[in-house]
């Protein structure tokens, strides 16, 4: 899988909104990282309020919006303080989530946030994408698929459990984040579900993206020309 990004096309985005929406594009594009929907993005940022007060923004997709097609209208804007304090409470059940992500709104007309916000804001770096690229489900829908991450990738990819999107995932993975993180963590995995990477920059959170999910092709490359041992089954 190739990097699509292009310094000449990058340097046309002067604020970090339309960067956001322009490496989001990139990856919706490439149908092996969206072909069964989904995935969204997000990027940290300080915005002054109507009271002259610095505010720190989570800017993250909004429902509706297509990661292929999107522009700086289809993220919305929540306060990253209230996503903070959603995210250390016990428990949630969804439709409380979904109010208290829209209380979070800094504009009431903005379209309703991605269910996984409080996940994008509770992750400790400004940049973060996230998709259900093919070879990363294939991989962790296999036998033994957490073992088979784990030969992939090493100690760089956190490991999530499988369970349903929510505000149930967005705890279990900020407490997986906590317990595994170490300094070459790159991305997590959630199990069944998808990858998420981060960093500092659009292009290195896009960039670990593509270079993470190339890694897995060639690992389902390599494996499936394997010779058949007496452990397969099939
Ligand atoms: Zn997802």
């Amino acid at each position: 899988m190739n990097s699509l990004w292009n310094d000449t096309d990058a340097a046309q985005y002067s604020d970090e909104l339309e960067l956001r929406a322009y490496t989001s594009r990139l990856l919706g594009q490439n149908p092996a990282l969206v072909l069964h929907g989904g995935g969204n993005t997000s990027v940290k940022v300080a915005q002054t309020n109507i009271f002259g007060e610095d505010e720190a923004i989570l800017l993250v997709k909004g429902s509706g919006w297509d990661l292929a097609t999107i522009k700086p209208a289809g993220f919305t804007a929540l306060r990253m303080a209230h996503l903070l304090k959603l995210s250390k409470l016990e428990r949630m059940t969804d439709l409380q989530m979904m109010t208290e992500l829209a209380v979070a709104k800094i504009n009431p007309e903005a379209p309703a946030p991605s269910v996984e916000a409080i996940l994008h804001g509770g992750l400790p770096y400004k940049w973060v994408d996230h998709t259900h690229a093919n070879a990363i489900v294939t991989l962790t829908n296999t036998p033994e698929g957490e073992a088979r991450i784990r030969e992939c990738f090493g100690d760089r990819l956190v490991i999530v459990p499988y369970i349903m999107p929510g505000f149930d995932l967005a705890k279990l993975t900020l407490q997986c984040y906590a317990a595994q993180v170490n300094p070459r963590t790159v991305g997590i995995v959630l199990m069944s579900h998808g990858l998420f990477t981060f960093g500092d920059t659009a292009r290195e959170a896009y960039e670990r993206h593509i270079a993470l999910v190339t890694e897995a092709e060639t690992y389902i490359r390599a494996k499936s020309q394997e010779p058949r041992t007496k452990n397969q089954h099939s």
